[in-house]
C-alpha cells in the first residue's frame, strides 16, 4: 500500500472514474466499483465479484478501505440498537448508533472523535477533542449501518432510511467534512439517500446555521437548546457564551424564513435545574421568537429524558415532570415529543457516547 494511498469513500463518483483512467480501465468499471460501494453496500475489493480479479488485487493494494477500523458491536433492545466503535489508525474512538424500527432504520453518526464542547450532560463532551473525521470516515459510518440493517432479523428488515449525525462531536465544527459526506450519501448515482432522511444536529454554531440555510439540499435541522435563557445555558452548554440564546434564535429564524423548514430543538430535562415550569414558560416565550410570519412556528421540541453519565451528580428529571413540562409547552402550541430513548443499556443513548472511556 501506497504511503498517501486514496481512501475510496472519500473519492467523489468522478475522482474513482479519474483514478481508473489513470490505471487505463474502461469508465464503466469506475461505474461499477461505485455501484459495488453504495447499492451492493461491498466493504473491501474481495466483495466486487463483477470486476476482473486484477483489477479487485489492484484497489486492495492502491486504494484504502475501511478507514475505520470496527473494535466491537454491542447490541441492546432485543437486537434491534446496535452500537459500534470504531477507531481511527487503531486509536482515537468513534462510535455509531443503529436503531431499527418496525419501518424504518435510523443511524447516529459521529463527526469527530470527541468533542471539544464540552456540555456538562455528556459523556462525549468529558472526553475531549480528538480530531475531525474525514468525509469517509462518516460515509463508512453509515454503510456499516446500512450493512447492519440489511442482516437484521427484525420484522420487515427496514433497510437504513435516516442519517442523523448526533453522534460524537459538533457537526457545525467539521462542517466541509461533513457536507461532503451529505453529498456523497445523498448521490443518486450512488446510496442515493434523500435530503430529508438527514438530520445534523448543532449546539448552537450560528455561522454553521447561517451556511446550513443557503445549502440547496433541504436536510433537517436539530438544535440543542436545554436552556431558555443564557445563564442557566452557558452553565450546560459553555459554547452559549460565544453564541448566546438570542443571537441562535434569530439565526434559526433566518433559517427557517430562507428554506420554510421546521426545526427541532432538543432539551434535555435535569432535575431542579431546567424543567421547572417557569423554564417551560421561557421556553415557549422564546420559540414563538421563531414565527416566520404571526400564526406560523416552524418549530418542534424535542424533550430528552437525561441518560445518567458516570461521576455526573445531574438526575434526570422525574416522569411526572417530564410530562408536566411537556403538557406547558402545549398550551402554548408549540409541538412536542417525549423522546422514545434507545440503547440506554448499552451507553448507547443521547449523550452517553464515550467511545468506552469513561
Ligand atoms: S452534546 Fe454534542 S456538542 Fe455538546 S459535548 Fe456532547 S457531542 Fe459535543
Amino acid at each position: 500500500m501506497k504511503d498517501r494511498a486514496p481512501a475510496i469513500h472519500d473519492m467523489s463518483a468522478s475522482e474513482i472514474e479519474a483514478l481508473l483512467r489513470e490505471w487505463r480501465q474502461p469508465a464503466y468499471r469506475a461505474r461499477q466499483i461505485y455501484r459495488q460501494l453504495y447499492a451492493q453496500l461491498a466493504a473491501a475489493p474481495g466483495e466486487m465479484s463483477d470486476l476482473p480479479a486484477a483489477l479487485r488485487e489492484r484497489l486492495a493494494q492502491e486504494v484504502r478501505f475501511n478507514e475505520l477500523e470496527l473494535d466491537r458491536v454491542q447490541t441492546g433492545d432485543g437486537g434491534l440498537t446496535r452500537k459500534a466503535l470504531f477507531r481511527v489508525n487503531g486509536g482515537p474512538p468513534v462510535e455509531a448508533v443503529l436503531m431499527i424500527y418496525r419501518d424504518r432504520a435510523t443511524v447516529c453518526v459521529s463527526t469527530q472523535s470527541g468533542c471539544a464542547m464540552a456540555c456538562r450532560f455528556c459523556a462525549t463532551g468529558r472526553m475531549g477533542f480528538r480530531l475531525n473525521l474525514t468525509a469517509g470516515q462518516m460515509v463508512e459510518q453509515v454503510l456499516w449501518a446500512a450493512r447492519e440493517a440489511r442482516a437484521a432479523p427484525a420484522p420487515g428488515k427496514p433497510l437504513l432510511t435516516n442519517v442523523v449525525y448526533m453522534g460524537m462531536g459538533e457537526p457545525f465544527n467539521n462542517y466541509d467534512r461533513w457536507w461532503a459526506s451529505v453529498e456523497r450519501l445523498h448521490d443518486p448515482e450512488g446510496f442515493n439517500l434523500g435530503a430529508r432522511n438527514f438530520t445534523v444536529s448543532t449546539v448552537g454554531i450560528v455561522p454553521g446555521i447561517l451556511r446550513l440555510a443557503r445549502e440547496k439540499l433541504p436536510v433537517n435541522l436539530a438544535l440543542s437548546l436545554h436552556a431558555p435563557d443564557d445563564e442557566l445555558r452557558s452553565q450546560l452548554v459553555p459554547v452559549n457564551r460565544k453564541y448566546p440564546v438570542a443571537e441562535v434564535i434569530e439565526a434559526v429564524r433566518e433559517y427557517t424564513d430562507k428554506t420554510s423548514r421546521r426545526v427541532s430543538f432538543e432539551y434535555v430535562l435535569l432535575q431542579g435545574v431546567n424543567d421547572q415550569p417557569a423554564r417551560a414558560q421561557a421556553l415557549a416565550r422564546l420559540l414563538k421568537g421563531t414565527a416566520t410570519r404571526p400564526g406560523v412556528r416552524l418549530c418542534h421540541v424535542n424533550l430528552i429524558p437525561w441518560n445518567p453519565v458516570p461521576g455526573e451528580p445531574l438526575k434526570p428529571s422525574e416522569r411526572q415532570r417530564v410530562l408536566d413540562f411537556q403538557a406547558a409547552l402545549e398550551r402554548h402550541r408549540i409541538a412536542c415529543t417525549v423522546r422514545v430513548q434507545r440503547g440506554v443499556d448499552i451507553a448507547a443513548a443521547c449523550g452517553q457516547l464515550a467511545g468506552g472511556v469513561q
